[in-house]
């Protein structure tokens, strides 16, 4: 093979594996691209709506550090949407979770951060 066709050929492949490292990334989680893409609303019912309907299985496995309901329930009327902390939790879940923490991991954070801290 001349230096030029390995060249070419190195290239090729160098080409071929980053596209299929992109797709690979794209398909293994077109959920999180998607949540990274969007825009947060402003506090208060927009972004209680919004995070109903963008992550629902978040919101209902993480406790609201006010009323100890999940916050699916919060967000449902439990709490009022002035609620401070309701709102920050919020968008720290979405921020983690769209960051690819587990379920796990973000419980663990909203404990450390919002339930301990206010005993
Ligand atoms: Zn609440």
């Amino acid at each position: 093979m001349s230096l030029r066709a390995r060249f070419f050929a190195l290239a090729g492949c160098l080409i071929l594996s980053a596209g299929a490292g992109y797709l690979y990334f794209e398909r293994a989680d077109p959920r999180l691209a998607h949540l990274r893409s969007l825009e947060l609303p402003e506090d208060g019912l927009p972004l209680f709506r919004f995070l109903l309907r963008e992550i629902p299985d978040v919101v209902d496995s993480v406790p609201c550090s006010c009323c100890g309901e999940m916050l699916s329930a919060c967000y449902e009327g439990k709490c009022p949407p002035t609620c401070k902390p309701c709102n920050d939790e919020g968008r720290d879940i979405f921020a983690w979770f769209s960051q690819g923490k587990s379920l796990a991991e973000i419980n663990r954070l909203v404990v450390e951060k919002y339930i301990l801290k206010k005993r």
